[in-house]
């Protein structure tokens, strides 16, 4: 099922994401729910946070280039992280990044290169993944929303003022 995703500034998006405690099949429901929601708005990753729910879940699957120009997220490649934690952060990269709680907004922004990330899958197994590409940016971005973080927050304040000034009048015209 297709969910509703919050656009910033919407409060909700501020929260303290709290930790999962039971792997249900509520959660199982929310998990295949983000799927839907995230590959119908073209996305590569979604926190439980942007459609309301304030767990630390989130989702994330790098689209594949199945043939030139056209890509395929199947769901078996979908990374499901539950109650994650970044054990270890190293060096940095610049990367463009977008996010669907801030549709058509892409900047770049300075993050770890590298990561090293335990989490839960959807069954409560414990789990333990390193990345020092494009993962490991999405990985950063989307536990940034479970701490009510948003990417734009990481822009200097310059260009944070010019965000918030052109962000103003894409709400209006909305
Ligand atoms: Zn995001």
């Amino acid at each position: 099922m297709i969910r509703d995703i919050l656009v910033y500034p919407d409060k909700k998006l501020k929260l303290i994401s709290k930790e999962v405690l039971s792997f249900d099949a509520t959660l199982h429901e929310l998990l295949d729910d983000l799927y839907d929601t995230m590959c119908e708005r073209n996305g590569v990753g979604l926190a439980a946070i942007q459609v309301g729910i304030a767990q630390r879940i989130l989702i994330i699957n790098i689209p594949l280039e199945v043939e030139e120009g056209v890509h395929d997220q199947p769901k078996e490649n979908t990374l499901e992280m539950i109650n994650p934690i970044i054990l270890e952060k190293e060096g940095s990269a610049l990367f463009q990044e977008g996010c669907l709680s801030l549709p058509g907004v892409y900047e770049d922004v300075e993050r770890a290169k590298h990561v090293k990330v335990a989490y839960f899958d959807r069954e409560g197994n414990k789990q333990i993944i390193e990345d020092d590409d494009f993962l490991s940016i999405a990985m950063q971005h989307e536990i940034d929303h479970l701490d009510g973080k948003v990417f734009i927050e990481k822009l200097s304040y310059i260009k944070r003022k010019k965000f918030e000034k052109e962000w103003k009048k894409v709400l209006k015209g909305a």
